[in-house]
């Protein structure tokens, strides 16, 4: 990472927080890690990101322990078979869309004697293609959840098809959000936004952001 790349994304925060009338603090940066070498990542950390986010659980189990003074989130899709990786030594595991996989992260954590801090994965555009819970299956996964005593959601993502109309999809998630958290107070994050649409992310209420590129530079293809 060069020097400046940090800066520039914070200021592309700050700028879209200013519009919006928020305060560009409430946005925390997971740097988005996949394909990222050990260096890369630690360039990173020493520049002040403390969050990190990593898709692949075996590609999180083999940077882990190679990186110190940051936590970890899981940002892709997990199975149920790799659950006993990540509960207890992520910080929030992001893209949940199941009961099956809420039940087993719970029968884990209580194992560990931990709660697990996740993320309800919602498939903003419908994609039978793409990962997260349906719109309509949504309020049954947040009751789930509500009775799981070793899980604690606390909030929602989702990724946009570029195609379609992000800003928007950006705006339903958090107006879903706004309207859940009535019952369930603890929804307090949305984690939406990556290099390419921060800033209406930002100005539709994000509160994580999962940059790659914009910090670390094009992937290699
Ligand atoms: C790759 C990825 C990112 C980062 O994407 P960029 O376009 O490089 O910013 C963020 N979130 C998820 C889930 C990803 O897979």
């Amino acid at each position: 990472m060069d020097g400046g790349a940090l800066d520039a994304l914070r200021a592309r925060i700050a700028r879209a927080a200013e519009r919006s009338g928020r305060d560009p603090g409430e946005v925390t940066i997971v740097a988005a890690t996949k394909t990222r070498t050990p260096e890369e990542i630690r360039a990173v950390v020493a520049a002040g990101i403390a969050d990190l986010g990593e898709n692949r659980v075996q590609e999180f189990l083999a940077k882990e322990p190679l990186i110190s003074g940051a936590r970890w989130h899981l940002i892709g899709p997990l199975q149920r078979n790799k659950v006993r990786h990540v509960v207890g030594r992520c910080v929030l595991l992001h893209a949940v869309d199941s009961i099956r996989l809420l039940e087993t992260i719970d029968e884990e954590a209580r194992r560990i004697g931990s709660v697990q801090p996740i993320l309800i994965e919602v498939n903003l555009d419908d994609d039978p293609g793409k990962h997260g819970c349906s719109w309509e299956a949504l309020p049954a996964l947040l009751a789930a959840a509500a009775a799981l005593p070793f899980v604690s959601t606390r909030g929602l993502m989702g990724i946009p098809d570029p195609a379609r109309d992000p800003a928007a999809a950006f705006r339903r998630l958090r107006e879903a959000r706004d309207r859940h958290r009535d019952e369930y107070p603890d929804l307090a994050e949305l984690s939406m936004g990556m290099s390419d649409d921060l800033e209406a992310a930002i100005e539709a209420g994000a509160t994580l952001v999962r940059p790659g590129t914009a910090l670390f530079g094009p992937r290699p293809s």
